[in-house]
Order: C-alpha cells, then structure tokens, then sequence
C-alpha cells in the first residue's frame, strides 16, 4: 500500500485537523471530537470512535494512519526514572525519559535525530545529525508514555500521567520550528493534553531569530543553555555560539520576557571540572545575568563514552551556587536522575545513521526482540 499520500493524523494540530475535516466536506467540529479520541481516549483504531459516523470512520480509515514511533525498549532506573528507545524509520532511533517527582511527573522529549550543534560535553552530538522529527513523531512520544504508563499506573480516568514537558532531549527544538510549535499547540490543547503553557519548558542553545518567533507564535517556558559566562569559552563548549554570541542571546532573552506575564528565563549551566566553574567565572555570570530576570539550572556533568571532561566536585559544585546565591540570583543544582541508565540530561544517543545517511540499517533486528 502506497502509505506517503496517507495523511498521519498524529501530525495535525487542531486548525490543521479541522481544515483537514473540511477538505472532506465534514464540519470542523470533528476535529475535536477525532482528537478526544487519540491523545485524551488513546485510541488509534477508528472503529471505535464511537460518535463518529460509520461513513466517516471508513474514509477514515480509507484515506488516513495514526502513527508513532514504535517502542525498541525501555530501562528503569533506580530512582524511578524511565526511558524509552523508540524507533522512527528504518535506520533510526530517539530517547524519550519519563521523570517522576513528587508532586510532578516530567517527560523529557526530543525534537531530531541526533544533533547539529555539536557541543563539546554531549553525547547527543557525537551521533552527528540526521533529520529533523515529524510532529507525529515529537508528539508521538507524549501519547505513548501518557498511554503506557497510564494503565501501570492506574490513573483514573480524567487524570494524566505526565504534568509537564521539557524538551530537553535529543535535538536542538528551535531548528526544527514548525513541527515543535505544532507539537507544543497539541500539549496545550484542551482537547488533547489541556497543558498550561507554563509547564511546557522548550531547552535551547540559543538560535536567536528562532527565539523571536516562538515568543510570536508559541511563548512557553524558556531555557536557555549557556554554559560559560564569556564569548571566548562558549564558543568552545556550544559552537552555535560564534553564529549567535553571548551579549546578544541576553537581549534576545530580555525580548523574550518583554510585556508577558512569564517572570523569568532559566540559564542551564553544567559545571565541567577545571573549565568554567572557578569563583572568577560565577561570578562573570552574576555580572552577565544582572539584567535579566533568571533563575540558574547548575547541572553536574553526566559523563558518557569518550567525554573529555569531569563532572565538579560537590565543593566546587556549592561554591559556585554559592556566589551566584548571595548575589539574588535563584540557583538549583538539577539533581542528576536515571545516569544508571544513561538517561540523563547530555547522555542521551538513540541510535542515529551518520551524515552520510548509510543505507544499512543501523538497528539490527536483535535489537527490536530485546
Ligand atoms: N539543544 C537543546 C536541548 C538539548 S540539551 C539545548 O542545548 O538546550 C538539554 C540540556 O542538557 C542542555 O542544557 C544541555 O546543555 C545539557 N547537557 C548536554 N550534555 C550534558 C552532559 N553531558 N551533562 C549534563 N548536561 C548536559
């Protein structure tokens, strides 16, 4: 069956799925009433669409797929910490990491296979980038832990599993613009994830046109990977930064914040061992951060196979919480979750075809039976 002219429904947001509807000649409102019944029902079989009419859930099923990334996987960590390896085509395969907090359950979500950017303490940039993903595939990865967990759990029903989204994992989001804001218009849907834009927190390097736009068309949480409080080591550790460099990704953060009701931007920093975590360099980014309204992430480097460098010591660790502490500046050091299964921020790989998209695939059928 020739699958490429069928329409994925996962891939459509509401004002998508309803002109969708009325290409078919169908009123709009089913576009509600289909997207109750995939992200709130979890059901991907059209038969079952109960308030749909017969006709229409043939042509339905005639015409349209409901497809996602499929499961390889999964590891339970220690702590709770779940991930998932799940496979979006032949050759490639993403993370995806569910993290349970009191009072919180976050999924961590990617946003391409493998990464651009190329910064130097991540294990994501070592695969090399292969492609952007869908929004069927980005989204894809909320429906299948919110579906699969719920039954495990035993959520009742009208409750979710996951309460907020961080897309923090593989990728750099703001590359991949229109299938993130998609993605992100279906999480905060009230007919799909009914999500409040405050508990959406999109992660990046700082692609500052990119910045811009989101907070024109989708202005969620904002944090931002900095790393290094001066041009010169940043450009080291986050290569993006010698496009898009320090003093103007701080306005573009302060444009960010202008005239929303969003309070502050969070500033990821990982602490590397000898390299930008001495007293002198918290406090150049105290210096840096005095006129943004910021909150410090400080995050203990997780290592991974062949990373050249150290995580820092817990003293060095609360020394540098320390200064940017007494100088107001509200600082947490992320607690590291899942590092027994490499699932950590900076450790996720999946498994992604290099550059040159090899055509042998790269997962071995072995590795979908275990
Ligand atoms: N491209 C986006 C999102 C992915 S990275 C971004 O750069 O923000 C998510 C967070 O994990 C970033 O702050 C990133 O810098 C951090 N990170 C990457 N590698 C890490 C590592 N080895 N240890 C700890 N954190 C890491």
């Amino acid at each position: 069956m020739n699958t490429a002219s069928r329409q994925n429904l996962f891939s459509l947001d509401r004002q998508r799925l309803e002109a969708f509807f009325q290409a078919l000649g169908e009123k709009p409102f089913r576009a509600s009433q289909v997207l109750k019944w995939i992200h709130q029902q979890g059901i991907t079989d059209f038969e079952q669409m109960s308030n749909i009419s017969k006709n229409l859930r043939q042509r339905l099923a005639a015409k349209t797929d409901l497809i996602t990334p499929q499961e390889i996987t999964h590891h339970y960590s220690e702590d709770g910490t779940r991930k998932w390896v799940l496979q979006v085509d032949s050759g490639n395969a993403i993370e995806t990491v569910f993290i349970p907090e009191e009072g919180r359950n976050t999924l961590c979500i990617s946003s391409q296979v493998g990464c651009a950017l190329n910064c130097s303490f991540c294990a994501t940039a070592q695969q090399g980038f292969n492609r952007n993903l869908s929004v069927a595939e980005i989204i894809g990865q909320l429906w299948l832990a919110e579906h699969s967990l719920r039954p495990e759990l035993d959520i009742k029903p009208g409750q979710r599993v996951i309460s907020n989204v961080v897309l923090m994992g593989m990728g750099e989001p703001l590359l991949n613009f229109d299938a993130v804001v998609a993605a992100m218009r279906l999480m905060m849907d009230d007919f799909a994830y009914g999500l409040s834009w405050r508990r959406i927190t999109l992660s990046t390097a700082g692609v500052i046109p990119a910045l811009d736009r989101l907070k024109e068309q989708c202005p969620v949480n904002l944090a931002v990977s900095l790393h290094a409080p001066d041009d010169k080591l940043r450009d080291q550790l986050v290569p993006l930064n010698q496009k898009y460099p320090i003093h103007d990704l701080i306005e573009a953060c302060q444009r960010y914040l202008e005239g929303e009701n969003r309070k502050r931007i969070t500033f990821e920093y990982v602490l590397l061992k000898g390299v930008n975590d001495s007293t002198a360099q918290a406090r150049a980014l105290v210096n840096l951060l005095r006129d943004v309204p910021a909150k410090v992430n400080l995050i203990p480097f997780n290592p991974f196979p062949e990373s050249k460098y150290q995580r820092s010591s817990q003293q060095t660790v609360d020394r540098f919480r320390e200064v940017l502490m007494s100088a107001n500046l509200i600082t947490v050091t992320r607690k590291t979750r899942g590092d027994d299964i490499a699932a950590a921020c900076g450790q996720l790989a999946g498994k992604v075809q290099d550059r040159s998209r090899r055509q042998t695939p790269v997962i071995q059928p072995s590795d979908l039976t275990t």
